[in-house]
């Protein structure tokens, strides 16, 4: 089982590598003409060992579900509403993903955990991580409690986040940063992760909102990131200015449904990562976007083929 997944895993990479190859030589038209879309390392800067990181943000509409892999080592954060399920399943399936090593439910609201009792019953998961949630936001939801069945059903544990834990990812490292404190909303007691490979950081937000940030960058923990998920969907109830400086990303993704009811991404949010030149990436736009890095560069690949956002709106106001 293992050797198959290993063997699916390195063709995968392989299949990766040859495609890296290709946009590195192709960048300027498919991008059409962007650089931005390439990340340079300095030059007196070592790679890593070589590997590929691969990063999904699948497009699950106004919901998460994000493949990460490196070598035969893989995690699932979230998992998307509960009729994504059997998609997130194939998705993982179809990038032969056959167990996970972590599963993140960054925290229990159905259009991050709807979806996860499917990829429960349907995929072995080895480390399951959930935020310890005071009693008072434990949600009655259906959705919740299906969660919790499905893990009870296969014996499996959740294992807290506490900040400052670390666990092995291929030759990556998964990073616990959040959350840091105890928070009376669902989203603000979302798990916040890095991951780091090579010289290269992967910032996850999950829903984390202002009050989480703020403790965040209070509990001094190292969020520089090359590249960050935007919380909460691209909403203006996340992603303040001084915490997108302390991250200082060269690249973001936004997670969210077309024409969606909450009006995501908040045109705040994309008026500053177009005032920082954050180049960002949304699945409403792109559908699914991959990145892979070798611990170096960085390249980007979307389900549709279409440029970056570009930075047509530049009335941001520096708050
Ligand atoms: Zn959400």
């Amino acid at each position: 089982m293992l050797n198959k997944k290993r063997l699916t895993l390195m063709r995968s990479g392989i299949a990766a590598l040859i495609s890296i190859t290709v946009i590195s030589l192709s960048a300027c038209c498919f991008f059409g003409g962007q650089s931005s879309s390439l990340s340079s390392a300095p030059s007196s800067v070592p790679s890593s060992a070589g590997s590929l990181l691969e990063v999904h943000i699948i497009d699950v509409g106004n919901a998460d579900a994000i493949l990460v892999y490196n070598r035969d080592d893989s995690l699932l954060i979230d998992a998307g509403e509960n009729d994504d399920g059997d998609d997130v399943v194939n998705f993982l399936r179809s990038h032969g993903v056959k167990s996970l090593d972590y599963a993140i439910a960054t925290h229990p609201d159905a259009d991050h955990i709807g979806g996860m009792d499917t990829v429960i019953e349907e995929i072995p998961i080895e480390t399951f991580i959930m935020s310890d949630l005071p009693e008072n936001i434990i949600p009655k939801t259906k959705t919740y409690r299906d969660l919790m069945a499905a893990l009870d059903s296969k014996d499996l544990n959740i294992t807290p986040a506490r900040a400052g834990d670390s666990h092995p990812l291929g030759d990556a490292v998964l990073n616990i940063l959040g959350p840091t404190g105890v928070f009376n909303s669902t989203n603000s007691m979302s798990v916040v992760c890095r991951i780091d490979h090579g010289i290269r950081r992967f910032l996850f937000m999950g829903d984390a909102e202002k009050d989480a940030e703020d403790v965040l960058m209070a509990s001094k923990a190292d969020l520089k990131a090359d590249f960050i998920k935007i919380g909460h969907h691209g909403s203006r109830s996340s992603s303040q200015e001084k915490f997108i400086k302390a991250v200082d990303p060269q690249y973001a993704a936004i997670s969210c449904g077309g024409k969606n009811r909450y009006k995501h991404p908040h045109a705040q949010t994309l008026e500053l990562l177009s005032f920082l030149e954050i180049v960002y990436y949304r699945t409403d736009i792109f559908g699914t976007i991959a990145l892979v890095s070798d611990g170096s560069y960085i390249k980007f690949n979307t389900e549709k083929n279409q440029p970056p956002s570009t930075y047509t709106n530049l009335n941001y106001k520096s708050r």
